[in-house]
């Protein structure tokens, strides 16, 4: 794989503490990172918000004005890890689907395409830009747009079950399963609109756990200990 869009969700990036950032787990990725664009691939990061907020989650307040505002927290989240990607000796861009000021560059499939080739690592903070869709979704949008080879989907468990491991002792995880699978067993690894995006664009996902030593590079190396997800 030349090109891949790995996206880290939100609570993966604060560690055991479940908000805001743990900075070791952050530039634990950075380092395997960096490993991946000294081997010549090009990475695309997408991450998620839920360390901060989720727009899903509020009872009180407008559903979109409670998306905007996880929107804006997946741009806090990628320039605080763009910035520990640098610290980590890479160079980075920040895209964002909606004008932020200096912070951050406004998407364009051809700015990311050119950033990539580049060397750069690409962020593509705030989703979708729209609410009622992830940073799931946006990720799956990202990784069609720039024509990427795969999706790695890196979560704070290690792969897809058949049932939730917190709840069911018994649950089984699949080492491979089509996105129909998924979608027809209701899964859930990924949100629907997402998976109906993958078929559809037949973009393979894989998905390990954040947590598990070194699981970035060992999944584009090959060892691989997740759920391989076809198209
Ligand atoms: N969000 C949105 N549109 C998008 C992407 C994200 O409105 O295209 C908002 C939504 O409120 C979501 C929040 O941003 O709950 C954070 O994203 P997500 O819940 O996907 O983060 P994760 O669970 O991956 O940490």
């Amino acid at each position: 794989m030349k090109r891949v869009l790995l996206k880290l969700s939100g609570e993966a990036l604060a560690g055991e503490k479940k908000t805001g950032f743990d900075e070791a787990t952050c530039i634990g990725v950075a380092k395997q990172v960096k490993q991946l664009v000294d081997d010549g691939v090009q990475v695309a990061i997408v991450t998620g918000g839920g360390n901060f907020w989720r727009g899903r989650t509020s009872e009180t307040i407008d559903r979109v004005k409670a998306d905007q505002i996880g929107m804006l927290a997946t741009v806090m989240n990628c320039i605080y890890v763009s910035d520990i990607f640098r610290f980590a000796g890479m160079e980075t861009e920040v895209f964002t689907p909606f004008v932020c000021g200096a912070f951050t560059t406004l998407f364009s499939k051809d700015k990311a395409v050119e950033a990539l080739n580049q060397g750069k690592v690409v962020f593509f903070a705030g989703g979708t830009g729209h609410p009622y869709f992830s940073t799931d979704t946006g990720a799956v949008l990202r990784a069609i747009e720039i024509e990427a080879d795969a999706m790695l989907l890196a979560k704070a468990i290690d792969g897809i079950y058949d049932s939730d491991p917190k709840v069911n002792p018994q649950a089984k995880k699949y080492n491979e399963i089509s996105i129909q699978e998924i979608i027809d067993k209701k899964l859930m690894a990924v949100d629907l609109t997402a998976s109906i995006m993958c078929l559809e664009n037949k973009m393979p996902m894989l998905v390990f756990g954040l947590n598990e030593p070194n699981s970035i590079v060992e999944t584009m190396r090959g060892t691989f200990t997740g759920t391989k997800v076809t198209v």
